[in-house]
This record gives structure tokens, sequence and C-alpha cells, in this order.
């Protein structure tokens, strides 16, 4: 026997899931079939990925996927919030699916625990209909850009500092690209990492949330979605600001005479900001483990005062960055010094300038203060 379903096919249970969706006008049955037939793929299930994960599973989109290479740390749970302290050390990708699976059991969620790289972006993006871009790191955010805009599919991009953040829907066909706002990457040595900058975690929060609602809104075709505007906040003063963001006509991929015109073109331009030294095996590395049996060695304490006052290596000397010059002329040919500082980046630095100016025998420390501290909670 057979019998006609209502015409979007919800059950029982997703009328009773989504009934206050249902009685949108702007959403109802038709809506929440088009949310239940769209794709999203989120890149970074990071702060900004955990709440746009979790809103856009409880508002039943039918496909998800989720790119993250990374396992959960301890240090993520301040603000990854689809994330327990049961987790850690999980592949943030499979917690990720069980979690939102147990929110909606309707969904299907792809995971790729993988970064999120040239020789992979053009297929993951052609797989999906929206993109929620939430990297922390700029390399990945150009290259999102750039696979978008050459796909010609626009994405929600978010980025955020400490206490504020912006947001805007990029590489639609008639808006700007997050080049035409950032024609190039920064300086890698002027950004420190999200590990090292400090970020409340609210603003992630915030941000995820309304990279997802963004994402409903494109879906659903409703409302003005933030294309050729960026929106930038201050939680701190609680300024919302919605700014005009033109095309700009020289963007080096969206312009009108584009130099980057494949994503073969984008790694040389991201390549140098991608990561400042903890990969770098040229340098004297030496694990936490190693370092604690050589005795000889004195711990330098490269970060900040406030990071140190925070926590530090016990008995490390304080010899912050910026001040490194006037340190390495306490240094005599003698002296065995490990450098650190919150995940190695900033000790890259400081060894460089060290090793230039000092006769001392220098080492670093891999995975900074943040592995030696993993290291005490494992004890
Ligand atoms: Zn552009």
């Amino acid at each position: 026997m057979t019998f006609s379903p209502d015409p979007a096919g919800f059950s029982p249970a997703e009328q009773l899931r989504y009934a206050r969706h249902l009685s949108l006008p702007e959403i109802g049955l038709a809506g929440q079939a088009k949310l239940r037939r769209a794709s999203v793929l989120v890149i970074g299930a990071g702060g900004l990925g955990s709440p746009a994960l979790l809103y856009l599973a409880a508002a039943g989109v039918g496909r998800l996927g989720i790119v993250d290479p990374d396992r959960i740390e301890l240090s993520n749970l301040q603000r990854q919030v689809l994330y327990t302290t049961a987790a850690c050390g999980v592949a943030k990708v499979e917690e990720a699916r069980a979690r939102l699976l147990a929110l909606n059991p309707h969904l299907q969620i792809d995971v790729y625990p993988e970064a999120f790289a040239p020789v992979s972006a053009a297929r993951l993006i052609a797989d999906y209909d929206w993109i929620i871009e939430g990297s922390d790191q700029f390399a990945a955010k150009y290259l999102v850009n750039d696979a978008c805009v050459l796909a010609g599919k626009p994405y929600v991009g978010a980025s955020i500092r400490a206490f504020s953040g912006m947001l805007a829907v990029y590489a639609a066909p008639e808006g700007p690209c997050y080049r035409c706002l950032f024609p190039e990457p920064p300086d890698p040595a002027t950004i420190p990492s999200c590990a090292q900058a400090g970020v409340l975690g609210t603003v992630p929060g915030l941000f995820g949330t309304l990279q997802a609602h963004e994402a409903l809104k494109l879906i659903l075709g409703i409302g003005e979605p933030l294309i050729g505007a960026l929106l930038t906040v201050d939680l701190l003063t609680m300024r919302f600001q919605k700014l005009k963001l033109p095309r700009d006509p020289n963007c080096p991929v969206c312009g009108e005479s584009p130099t980057i015109r494949s994503l073969a073109e984008t790694p040389l331009v991201c390549a140098a900001t991608v990561d400042l030294g903890p990969g770098d095996d040229s340098l004297p590395w030496l694990s936490v483990a190693a370092s604690r049996r050589r005795l000889e060695l004195r711990w330098i304490d490269v970060r900040t005062l406030a990071e140190f006052v925070a926590g530090h290596v016990p008995g490390a000397i304080h010899a912050p960055l910026d001040q490194i010059e006037e340190f390495a002329a306490r240094i005599g040919p003698d002296d065995h010094l490990l450098l650190y500082c919150q995940s190695g980046g900033r000790a890259v630095r400081a060894y460089h300038q060290l090793k230039a100016k000092s006769q001392g025998q220098l080492w670093l420390l891999r995975g900074g203060y943040e592995a030696w501290l993993n290291d005490r909670v494992d004890e």
C-alpha cells in the first residue's frame, strides 16, 4: 500500500523539531525543505566552527561538511563549545560529528580530518552549496577566499581578535572578496596566532553564531545578506557598525585584471604565512622531556610580562621578545639557553636575534609553554 506523504516529507518528529521554524512565514515548510536540501562546508571546527555547526545542525541543514586536522586540547575548551573535557585527544571532526548527530540525527555529516589545502580545496568547495570560513590561520583564510572566488561560490567569513571581530559574505558574484579588503596576508611576524593573542570565549561564540545566521539567510533567501557590507563589532563598547565594502577593481583575485587565476598561484602568496618555526627542523628543537633532562639549560621565557606573570616554567628567566637585544648582551659563550614562548613562533624570532648578537648555546622548546603545561597535566 502506498500513501502520499506531505509535500515536504517531514515526519511528525521532524515537524515537532522544527515547529518554531514552520510557524514563521519567512520559513515554513518550503523554507525547512530548502534547509534540508542545502549543504554547508565548515572550514575549521574551533571557536567559530563550534557554534556555527551547532546552529546549522539544530536548524536542519541537511548535509554538513567539517574540515579540521586537529585533535581536541584542554586549551580549546574555553571557547570551543562543541567539545567536552572527556573528549580531549579525540579528533575534532569525529567528536563534532558525534555531538551534532546526537543533536539532530536527520543529517548527513561528512568529515575531513585534514588541513584545508590547495590540493583538495577546489574539490571540497565544489561539493557544497555554501561555505563557512572559521579558520584561525591567515594562509587558510586566503586559500578559502581564492578557491571560492575561482569557483564563483560565496562564503561567510569572520575574523576575530581579543574582544572584537568582523563578518561579511565574500565572493558573491555581485560583491567583494576578502582580498578586496586585505589584498595580501599580513607579515607573520606582526600577528600573534590565536594561541598567543588570547580571546574572550564569547567573541568566537557570537561570530560563529552570526556566520551560521548568515548562511541560513542565504539558504532561505531572506533578509539582506552581508554582501558588499562588513559588520564590525567592538564587544567591549558594544559598538556594532555596518560599513559599505565595495569591490576593488584592482583586487588580485576578483579584480579586472587578476594576478591570481588558479589556486596554483595562491600557495606562493600564502607560503610566507605558514608556520613561523615550530615545524622548522633545521633549528635545535628539544622536546619537553629532553629539556628536563638537560640540567645545564637555563630556561628563557620570551613572552610578554602578562603571560609570564600568568604562569611560567619554575625558575625561568623572563626576557621578552621586544627586549631580547638587551638580554643578548648578558649572554656568555658558556651559557646554555632554552628559549620558549607560548607555542613556538616567538621563540624562533628570539633565537635568530640572539644567534646574531651573542655567543651562547641556544635551544628551542618544541611546542612552547603549552607543551610544558600539557606534560604537567599528563603526569
Ligand atoms: Zn576581491
